[in-house]
């Protein structure tokens, strides 16, 4: 420790060993950047190889350019690159190192040997053990470059005091791994522990690297993958993203890339999520690979050592994009139901499935489905409280019919209604298929639809009265022509008090809602405003959960969204379910 207080230059190793901090805290890091490095020596294959969770060795191969046996003394020491030279390079950069810093910063931490060859020229090694050079020597791989990282921190024991356990430290270099692969899925990637091969990603797509990536998740259904792009004048998106049939409850698969940087920005985060809305249920996140590609002179990576964060000049613009292109793209399908992953029970083990005796450990099953075929059903419902809902939906449906084509409505369905679940639910069989839909997100559906594109505007005898707030006033002077274009005609009687003399047909009955609607509004975008108008309406006319429904209705009902492109509600839920006969068939161990 230095007593005296007075400055002096810093010797060059403890120099190199404090700036090598920054850039290596522990072996994930150091595979990081010699995955960055093999990459911009455009390997098409690239192998790690770890022991002792990489605090013993790691070991990077690939079969890249390689490095100029005259250049091999120089790449590990400071400040010393071959990617930039002017500082205007660093914004046209196409590499992912730039800093000249990893290699000497590796070099500086543990005992790194270099063997490379660079074209037709001699291979040759070169050994830095902590900071001290040897010297070059002939020899080395026929292709590429092997770095080989020995005794990480063995020289700085209080670096070595913040690693965690092998085990931990090895899934650290993994997930790393993990990352870069599916940034760069036509190189191949593997990895080794202590000679077992860990991790094995063959050359291919976006998508299915993504897939193979993830292989050991569970949750995530390769089917329910899709893959979105879009472009716009500077930069350009691509992603790989789950439908709405499969999600999470954290946003741990929500991964941004820019120029094929993983990096931690927050903003298209939200915006992926913000694209999904209420196509996913509350508390739930999609898997979301996100990668954007911007003009180089757009973003800034030289503001964090590991390069996890960016400074992005066209930040706002590529948000916007990225809702609209989730939006779009995204389709709304029906969600298939996935039973139990566990494989049906093997011959002769039945004692595994306690058939006939009830076991304390496991959950109790639930009820099973009663099944009421229609006509006991009709039977038993009889009138069903002809409440003012039923008619109003008998009465939409009917009208809906003849909008229809006539062969349409005669024509048998190609459905069998089976009966209503839960309240809530109709069971359906239709093809190969189970569907379960819920009733009142579907009747609410078909009558936005229908309020939608309904004309028919009725003049009311008496209009209707109501006061409104300050800013609502205000709001409706500024957009009384919109809601007329809406059919509701508005008038200022007197301060704050407002008539509305004219509304749809359709909503007649549910007048008291729509003026319930208009009186508090006060903002908002008017796309927004119009899907909340018709969702409110629709909501308040349709059939609710809890409400018995008879065969006719059902059937009027089940043909409709059997011709829904998107079976989603105006609050954009999903309410359609679907089983297939080949995953009930699994399930009981019919088919395997
Ligand atoms: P940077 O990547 O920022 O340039 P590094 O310290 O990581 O800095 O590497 C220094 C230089 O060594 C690189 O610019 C590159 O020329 C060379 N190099 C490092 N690793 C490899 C490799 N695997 N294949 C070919 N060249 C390499
Ligand atoms: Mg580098």
């Amino acid at each position: 420790m230095n007593t005296t207080h007075r400055i002096h230059e810093l010797d060059p190793l403890v120099a190199q060993r404090i700036a090598a901090g920054e850039v290596i805290e522990r072996p994930a890091s150091v595979v990081r950047e010699l995955i960055d490095n093999a990459v911009d020596a455009q390997a098409s294959s690239i192998v790690v190889q770890l022991e002792e969770g990489g605090m013993g060795r790691i070991t990077v191969i690939d079969d890249g350019i390689g490095i100029a046996a005259e250049d091999l003394p120089l790449c590990c020491r400071s400040h010393t690159t071959s990617k930039v030279t002017t500082l205007e390079d660093l914004y046209a950069l196409e590499t992912m190192g730039f800093r000249g810093e990893a290699l000497y910063s590796i070099a500086a931490s543990a005992k790194v040997t270099i063997a490379s060859r660079h074209g037709d020229a001699n291979p040759a090694t070169i050994v830095i053990d902590n900071g001290r050079e040897h010297e070059l020597e002939p020899g080395g791989p026929d292709q590429g470059t092997k770095v080989d990282v020995q005794h990480l921190f063995s020289a700085i024991p209080a670096r070595r005091l913040f690693l965690k356990r092998p085990a931990t430290e090895s899934t650290m270099c993994r997930n790393i791994l993990v990352e870069k692969a599916i940034a760069f899925p036509s190189i191949s990637f593997r990895m080794y522990e202590s000679d077992r091969l860990k991790l094995d990603l063959p050359a291919t797509t976006s998508k299915q690297r993504v897939l193979d990536a993830l292989a050991n998740d569970k949750h995530l259904i390769p089917g329910e993958t899709t893959e979105l792009s879009d472009k716009a004048s500077r930069f350009e998106l691509h992603a790989v993203a789950s439908t709405p049939a499969c999600y999470r409850t954290d946003r741990s698969h929500i991964k941004i890339y820019i120029n094929r940087r993983p990096v931690e920005e927050y903003a298209l985060v939200q915006a992926i999520t913000y694209g999904y809305g209420e196509m996913l249920p509350g508390g739930a996140f999609p898997y979301c690979y996100l990668f954007v590609e911007v003009d180089p002179e757009l973003v800034d990576f030289n503001i964090h050592p590991a390069k996890r964060e960016v400074k992005l000049r066209n930040k706002a613009e590529i948000h916007h994009q990225v809702v609209v292109m989730i939006r779009r793209q995204i389709s709304k399908s029906i969600p298939r139901l996935r039973i139990g992953n566990s494989p049906p029970p093997a011959q002769g083990r039945f004692e595994d499935f306690n058939i006939g005796h009830s076991s304390g450990t496991l959950a109790e099953p639930t009820p099973p489905y009663v099944h009421k075929p229609i006509a006991k059903m009709s039977a038993n419902s009889g009138k069903p409280a002809s409440s003012d809902w039923l008619e109003r939906a008998k009465q939409v449906l009917e009208d809906s019919k003849v909008d229809r084509p006539v062969e349409d409505s005669r024509e048998e369905p190609d459905f069998i209604y089976l009966g209503q679940a839960f309240d809530l639910f109709l069971i359906v069989q239709r093809g190969e298929s189970l569907f379960m839909i819920d009733q009142h997100a579907a009747h609410e559906r078909i009558l936005f639809d229908q309020i939608r594109s309904e004309g028919g505007v009725q003049r009311l005898m008496v209009p209707l009265e109501f006061e409104v707030e300050r800013t609502v006033d205000e709001f409706l002077q500024t957009h009384t022509a919109w809601y007329a274009d809406h059919g509701l005609e508005l008038e200022r009687s007197d301060d704050l008090v407002w008539e509305l003399s004219t509304i749809p047909a359709l909503w007649r009955p549910i007048e008291q809602q729509v003026v319930q609607f208009i009186s508090s509004q006060s903002t908002g975008d008017l796309s927004e405003l119009e899907k909340c108008l018709y969702a409110t309406i629709a909501c308040h006319a349709a059939i609710k959960d809890g409400d018995h429904i008879d065969a006719n209705t059902a059937e009027a009902l089940i043909r409709q969204v059997f011709l829904l492109e998107n079976p989603v509600c105006p609050h954009g839920r999903t309410f359609v379910v679907e089983i297939t006969r080949d995953q009930l068939w699994k399930s009981v161990g019919r088919i395997m």
